[in-house]
């Protein structure tokens, strides 16, 4: 875990503390990997990103990736009053076609389980042979749809996480680990993004 000192100044001002420090993610990544590529091989996989939140972990895990595969992007942003009555909306779609197809999808965190629900069905009305998901994160608390990540990389509490890709405010997607967000970083603001 780095120690506070040798984190930059503005991020030891804004993270609490490390959660899930760069070693160990890198170190789970890449069991990921392994699994993955031992459970589709023989197969060609279409990977479909969600955006934004998945670019860090995306990144790595494909580079130990050996299957040959493709890479598409599904952008999902949520709207609403706050954490419960969000509306999903699809900022971007698929461009490669998914009929017949081995699919893994790969999301940032498993939260109340929306976002993937949607995704799913987005995706299954497409046709593919298979559809597995893959997800960094999981907040298994907090579900509010039936559904469990095929690969998942860490569970975690019902905090509220950045870093390695995940945004507070679309800020500290470039934190090389997983924290905890310092509570006054996001007092004051509606919908704070308040877990539990
Ligand atoms: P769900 O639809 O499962 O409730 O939410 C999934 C999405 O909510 C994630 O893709 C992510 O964008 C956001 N989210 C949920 N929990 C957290 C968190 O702790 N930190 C951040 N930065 N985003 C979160
Ligand atoms: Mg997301």
């Amino acid at each position: 875990m780095p120690s506070p000192s040798r984190l930059a100044a503005h991020w030891r001002r804004d993270v609490a503390r490390v959660l899930i420090p760069k070693t160990e993610l890198a170190r789970r990544v890449r069991s990921l990997a392994g699994k993955i590529e031992t459970d589709f091989r023989g197969r060609e996989l279409v990977i479909v990103a969600l955006l934004t939140g998945t670019v860090p972990f995306l990144a790595d895990l494909i580079r130990h990736l050996t299957l040959p595969l493709r890479l598409d992007f599904l952008g999902v942003s949520s709207y609403g009053d706050g954490t419960e009555s969000r509306t999903l909306i699809y900022t971007k779609e698929l461009r490669l076609d998914v009929r017949g197809r081995d699919v893994l999808v790969v999301d940032d965190i498993l939260d109340t389980g929306k976002t993937l629900a949607s995704v799913l069905a987005k995706l299954r009305r497409l046709k593919p042979r298979r559809i597995k998901t893959c997800v960094l994160l999981d907040k298994p608390n907090r579900r509010k749809r039936n559904l469990s990540a095929d690969y998942v990389g860490f569970k975690i509490p019902n905090l509220f996480v950045v870093g390695y890709g995940l945004d507070f405010a679309e800020q500290y997607r470039n934190l090389p680990f997983v924290g905890v967000l310092r509570p006054e970083i996001y007092a004051g603001r509606c919908p704070a993004p308040v877990c539990g």
